[in-house]
């Protein structure tokens, strides 16, 4: 695999992962998350093997979407991933931690290295897509993460309630620094379909994103909307029956 920079580690050399993809937003809450472990079941769907690593530390909402219970069990190699019921790998703090309501409150040299062990320390054993759940922002975390993992493509996630044009802007920057390709941006909670009228309302208002990727010459891959049965799907830990197709572009890029 070609290095992006000087400082990627090597992963775990029982690891073959074939792609890698980091999901980004400009803040939390936007449905990075969401997007990340909705990716992961659309390419599983398809055949492919596909993994989800939790690189946001300090909110790590993966393994509920997924309904995982059980932790993280390793041996003298390393550790393993747990499976999700339809067999997508997750690796994430709360798989590692005793109790998964103990906030995690470490600085951000200790949690670049935790996200880093995620990479050299676990055994990934058969992945062709691997996601990464990035921290949010543009800070040093997220900047530790892309220069320890060699990254093949980001893709953004924005929602209309946000300064989009801004944080586009500055993901694009950190993108060019770690000569990363972007894939393409993500709207999600994009716009509401009534269930009575079928009619399309958009409740944060125009969004823009067209204009602002034209601007910088990058694809809309996807407008998710706002779905009560997707947060619903969330929080009882059942992303993997989520119904939609919204992803489908995206998976089609990725599996070319
Ligand atoms: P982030 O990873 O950006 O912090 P999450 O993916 O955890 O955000 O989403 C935040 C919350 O919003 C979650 O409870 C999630 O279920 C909900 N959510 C996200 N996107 C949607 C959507 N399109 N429709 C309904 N609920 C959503």
């Amino acid at each position: 695999k070609e290095k992006h920079n000087d400082f990627s580690e090597k992963p775990h050399e029982m690891s073959r992962i074939k792609k890698v993809i980091g999901i980004v937003s400009g803040k939390g809450g936007v449905g990075k998350s969401l997007v990340t472990s909705m990716l992961a079941v659309t390419m599983k769907r398809l055949g492919y093997n596909s993994a989800v690593l939790d690189a946001d530390v300090t909110g790590p909402s993966i393994p509920k979407a997924f309904g995982i219970k059980e932790k993280a069990s390793g041996c003298e190699f390393g550790l393993f991933p747990v499976k999700t019921k339809t067999g997508i790998d997750i690796m994430s703090i709360n798989l590692l931690l005793e109790n998964d309501t103990d906030p995690v409150v470490w600085r951000g040299p200790i949690i670049g290295n935790t996200v880093k062990q995620f990479w050299t320390d676990v055994i990934w054993s058969d992945v062709d897509f691997m996601f990464i759940d990035m921290p949010p922002g543009t800070g040093d975390v997220p900047l530790t993460v892309f220069q320890s993992i060699a990254v093949d493509g980001i893709i953004i996630v924005t929602s209309p309630q946000e300064l989009v044009s801004m944080i586009v802007s500055k993901a694009v920057k950190m993108a060019e620094l770690m000569h990363i390709s972007i894939i393409g941006l993500v709207e999600n909670m994009s716009y509401f379909k009534c269930p009575d009228c079928g009619g399309k309302h958009k409740i944060f208002g125009d969004s823009h994103i067209d204009e602002i990727a034209q601007k910088h010459n990058l694809k809309v891959l996807a407008k998710i909307p706002i779905d009560p049965k997707i947060s619903a799907a969330c929080d009882k830990g059942m992303i993997e029956l989520f119904e939609g197709n919204w992803l489908d572009p995206v998976a089609k890029i990725l599996g070319g």
